[in-house]
């Protein structure tokens, strides 16, 4: 899932629309339930992909994606292998599901080093606004009907088939509320700039990457940011070299190299784009004495069950507990974070067992034989 702060700024998405040239000529199905500006927007942003100037010296990008040279053909090809279809926001997943038939073996877990563990979650108790831009529902449904160990038909509105979910490329992504509500963090971006298909374009491959992976890879599922960092406690970093925020990073990379139109404003938000991935990018984990990862585990307890608490508080009421005052809170919070820094300074994991590049082939499900 791809998120982005919210800058209060709103895309005026009448003015864009009427920017639409014609129809894309690409094989993503787009549900009927999506309001005709949003599709048409989208149409257009998957044109602009055939035909926007590419970086083709760019070998990272090429290594990324695994393809035999760059051209708009090649990422688009890459980008439908793995984004078939696109669902409306209010699509609710489980009033879609319906158990195939078929009976299925699901490939053996080979979970290798649990990357999350490294980076331990603070949940986040502020009121900062996050929001999702996609989310990538596909690899959720194939994720889901691995640990029941059966397989999902899906209903997608307008398709007259339900789709067979057998991958974690089956391909389903959901525009998310912040999609179109959001514009990139500047104020200064004239409204008709082709920098805000780029955007949505990112966070397409972004998506896309969320198709991948097999094991301890499979769909490139985000780590918690480390403390200190601008999200921290959202799970909205990856802890590889290779995963959903490398992408984004590396397309927009491309982008600004080959935009020889783009403005200086427009440049400048291309920056910001690249920065803002690659700060997501997380390549060392730190290491703990045993008394200081005591003392995280029960900060963390704390912090973890006055956040359930206050979900609890809203539903039913405030229950009266000195133990989750702000004061309290805070207090466990900066020892989280001290022994983090401390822990870093002892930085005594090899950087490559951390930050790696994990596998992208994606797993099948095979039919049982009778
Ligand atoms: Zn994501």
């Amino acid at each position: 899932m791809l998120f982005s702060r919210l800058d209060g700024a709103r895309v005026p998405i009448i003015l864009l629309a009427s920017l639409v040239s014609s129809a894309a000529n690409s094989s993503i199905f787009f549900a009927t339930d999506i309001p005709e500006e949003q599709r048409r927007l989208m149409e257009a942003d998957l044109e602009t992909l055939t035909r926007v100037s590419l970086d083709r010296s760019d070998e990272k990008l090429k290594d990324l994606f695994r393809i035999p040279e760059i051209s708009n053909d090649a990422l688009q090809e890459w980008l439908e292998s793995r984004v078939k279809y696109v669902v409306a926001k209010d699509f609710y997943v489980w009033d879609h599901l319906y158990k195939s038939p078929t009976e299925v073996i699901y490939p053996p877990i080979k979970l290798g080093v649990p990357l999350v563990k490294y980076l331990p979650p603070i949940p986040n108790t502020s009121t900062r606004s996050i929001m999702a831009m996609m989310k990538n529902v596909g690899g959720g449904i194939y994720s889901s009907g691995r640990s029941v160990n059966h397989a999902y038909l899906v209903s997608i509105p307008g398709l007259e088939k339900k789709v067979s979910v057998v991958s974690p490329r089956v391909g389903i992504v959901q525009v998310g509320e912040g999609l179109f509500a959001v514009r990139p963090k500047t104020s200064s971006l004239p409204v008709g700039s082709v920098v805000f298909s780029y955007y949505r374009m990112g966070i397409l491959f972004h998506e896309a990457r969320h198709s991948d992976g097999n094991g301890e890879s499979l769909l490139f599922s985000h780590s918690s940011c480390p403390p200190g960092h601008d999200y921290e406690g959202h799970f909205a970093c990856d802890f590889n070299l290779n995963g959903p925020y490398t992408i984004g990073a590396q397309f927009f990379k491309n982008l600004l190299t080959a935009c020889r139109d783009c403005s200086k404003i427009e440049k400048s938000v291309l920056k910001v784009l690249v920065l803002d991935a690659a700060s997501r990018i997380i390549r060392v984990a730190p290491r703990f004495t045993l008394e200081d990862s005591m003392k995280l585990t029960s900060r963390r307890k704390h912090v973890f069950s006055c956040y359930q608490k206050e979900e609890l508080d809203q539903k039913h009421g405030p229950l009266k507990d000195g133990l989750c005052t702000e004061a309290a809170l805070e207090s466990s919070r900066s020892e989280i974070r001290e022994i983090y820094k401390k822990g870093l300074a002892n930085l005594l994991i090899p950087a490559p067992l951390v930050a790696r590049v994990l596998d992208p082939a994606p797993e099948m499900l095979v039919a049982k034989e009778k």
